[in-house]
């Protein structure tokens, strides 16, 4: 019997198929082709995006021109605009407001070939500092109230070049998926006085059925409701609810493991789109006990069809028992 399950967090229903389970090789990935020479994310053509924000670079290396290893840019089609004042009016029933915001891009590597997964750790940490510092300082913006970083790898899964880069978007409100997250954590939470991830964490390490790797700071498994075959969520151990408030130790094993979990995804799937997103609590001054950040890694090996939209609910041929065997499986090294 194949299973309707429900994410405990956000009250969504899966049906999983539980029964004839889809392997890997069931799915037909998309891999589309790239222009390289006219790229903008390639070293010596940093003119054609606006100055950089923030940059890591070797040696003393002017800004604006190569030597760096990641660099940070304002988005030239910015989805949303950091000039001027946020304000929010009315229109009858209807609400609208100026598109104030942050969207600035994350390009993690000079090498217009490499994707995450083929960067070392060391590399991969400089993309996380990148995330954590300019979350930071966007954090002292009195305009933002929710800082959203998550990137697109493939086109398929909406990255609109082909050289690797995450984005970061700064949001004068709290999305409407981040505020129902919330509440079904803080739901938990007043009902267990316990975190609703610390929880899943202690299941998921004692289960041992969806597991696929940890470090001392981090554990990466397939979640019980998994809306996507091969969905991975990484967990850090220590319940901290802000993600810009990680600190040295972890963002060295983070990116450990970030890396590791992509590297099993391409192993096992091969160069599949996909998108993760760092889900964190909104811009407070303290942390929250209710809230647990965490990373969601989502492959898009489907199309999402009516069916899903009509409903909410999300059609998963790959159990996550199964995809997580696959990915356990998987040779890294
Ligand atoms: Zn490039
Ligand atoms: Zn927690
Ligand atoms: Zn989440």
């Amino acid at each position: 019997m194949d299973q309707l399950r429900r994410d405990p967090v956000a009250g969504r229903w899966v049906i999983v198929f539980t029964d004839k389970p889809y392997a890997p090789k069931d799915f037909d990935i998309e891999t589309l082709p790239d222009k390289k020479g006219t790229c903008p994310f390639c070293y010596g053509h940093e003119g054609m995006t606006p100055p950089e924000i923030q940059a890591h670079r070797e040696g003393a290396t002017k800004a604006n021109s190569p030597g760096w290893s990641t660099r940070v840019v304002p988005n030239k089609f910015p989805a949303l605009k950091i000039e001027g004042e946020l304000n929010r009016q009315g229109l009858g029933m209807f609400d609208f407001s100026n598109g104030v915001g942050a969207h600035e891009v994350i390009i993690e590597t000079p090498d217009h070939t490499k994707s995450l997964a083929d960067l070392l750790d060391h590399e991969v940490e400089k993309v996380i500092w990148s995330y954590r510092d300019r979350s930071v300082d966007l954090h002292g913006d009195k305009r933002f109230r929710y800082i959203m970083i998550f990137k697109n790898h493939g086109f398929s899964a909406g990255a609109s070049l082909a050289h690797s880069h995450s984005q970061l978007i700064a949001l004068p409100m709290v999305p409407k998926n981040v505020n129902e997250e919330l509440a079904g954590a803080s739901k938990y939470y007043e009902y267990k006085e316990r975190c609703i991830f610390c929880d899943m964490l202690a299941q998921e390490q004692s289960e041992n059925e969806r597991l696929i790797c940890e470090n001392s700071r981090f554990l990466a498994f397939s979640p019980f409701a998994s809306r996507f075959p091969f969905e991975v969520w990484i967990l850090p151990k220590e319940h901290h609810s802000d993600f810009s408030f990680i600190q040295t130790e972890d963002v060295i094993e983070l990116a450990r493991i970030l890396k590791e979990i992509l590297l099993r995804i391409k192993r096992v799937l091969g160069d599949v789109p996909y998108n993760f997103i760092i889900h964190t609590s909104p811009i407070e001054e303290q942390e929250r006990e209710d809230y647990h950040w965490h990373i969601e890694i989502m492959p898009k090996l489907m199309r999402i069809a009516g069916f899903e939209w009509g409903s909410g609910f999300y059609i998963n041929p790959t159990s996550p028992e199964v995809a997580a065997k696959y990915l356990r499986k998987a040779k890294i090294v």
